[in-house]
């Protein structure tokens, strides 16, 4: 089952340039950094109240996210993060709807988080992704 939404992924060139403005503009506190090296990425974690905002900056030119910012150079809202008890069974409903899926099991993902996306092409255009923390 989805609780809530737990983050919105947001691509960026570069963690140092974009913290400032979520800290001294928008008044958030970055509260973890951590480079996932099997997404080629490193993240920077804000509370939003409930919903966290997750900064992907890529760290190589094959990362999923410099493909994104080649498209969107400025960057932008990338995916959006659902959490769920039971990732295995949402990822089963998603593909009983029919929806492509990215991933096929959970992978371990930032924040000690197994996570899964489902491909954007089947969720009209909006790259979405199941997250549930490790060891449930
Ligand atoms: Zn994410």
């Amino acid at each position: 089952m989805i609780t809530r939404i737990d983050h919105l992924g947001i691509a960026v060139k570069s963690l140092d340039e974009t913290i400032p403005y979520y800290e001294k503009a928008l008044g958030l506190k970055c509260e973890h950094r951590e480079e996932v090296p099997s997404q080629k990425v490193r993240t920077a974690f804000f509370h939003a109240g409930e919903v966290h905002i997750e900064l992907l900056e890529p760290t190589s030119p094959e990362s999923p996210i410099a493909k994104f910012l080649e498209k969107n150079p400025s960057g932008g809202i990338h995916h959006i993060a659902f959490a769920t008890s039971d990732i295995g069974g949402q990822l089963k409903q998603a593909a009983g709807a029919g929806v492509k899926l990215i991933h096929e099991q959970p992978f371990e993902g930032a924040a000690d988080k197994l996570v899964a996306f489902l491909h954007p092409k089947s969720t009209f255009g909006v790259l979405t992704e199941f997250c549930m923390p490790k060891g449930k």
